[in-house]
């Protein structure tokens, strides 16, 4: 069983995967939460409201498969593994197929649409995994207040949006400032 759960930054996705792990520590399964080492903001899984969970840190997912014998699995900000092209992402879930064939429960939450609004490639090669559950989450636009904001806007630091030249992996040490905004506010690349 497969389920993602996607959106913007400060959407609530961690809060989300917190919900559903912080249950299994009441029951007798196995579980684990992972998050790529690049995260560098937390020790722990951490929601922006303070709840948090242990977590592992991989490096790549090709560490995933030390996690065969859980019953479940979490694996947080997915999009810090994206790759340069999706036939890369596809190689690189392998190690996740995996786990599903063997019957381990995953669920994965990230960003899904980059600073220009396109899909990560790891999360359209995850999207061909065929998940069983996709939540869609959103997060409040910075710039008009609603509340169906989908994009998270990359921003230098005087504040001005970023559409191009970008690696695929984006530091979260305070090189960029993020926004999360509407399809209306969002700023795209020019063409
Ligand atoms: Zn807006």
């Amino acid at each position: 069983m497969l389920t993602l759960i996607l959106g913007p930054m400060c959407s609530g996705k961690s809060l989300d995967l917190i919900h559903f792990f912080s249950k299994l520590n009441y029951t007798d399964r196995s579980f684990k939460i992972i998050q790529p080492s690049a995260n560098i903001r937390d020790e722990n899984l951490q929601t922006r409201q303070g709840a948090s969970l242990p977590s592992i840190k991989i490096n790549s997912l090709s560490e995933i498969e030390k996690f065969a014998m859980v019953e479940y699995l979490g694996l947080d900000e997915v999009h810090m593994f994206e790759t340069t092209t999706i036939r890369e992402a596809r190689r690189s879930l392998k190690p996740i197929l995996r786990l599903l064939n063997r019957g381990v429960k995953i669920f994965v939450s990230g960003l899904d649409l980059n600073y220009q609004g396109k899909m990560f490639n790891i999360v359209q090669a995850l999207f061909e995994l065929g998940p069983n559950e996709v939540k869609m989450k959103n997060s409040v636009c910075v710039k008009c207040q609603n509340m169906d904001a989908a994009y998270s806007q990359v921003l230098n630091q005087k504040g001005k949006p970023i559409t191009r030249n970008l690696p695929p992996i984006l530091p979260d040490d305070g090189t960029y400032l993020y926004e999360p905004r509407c399809r209306r506010c969002f700023v795209r690349p020019s063409d």
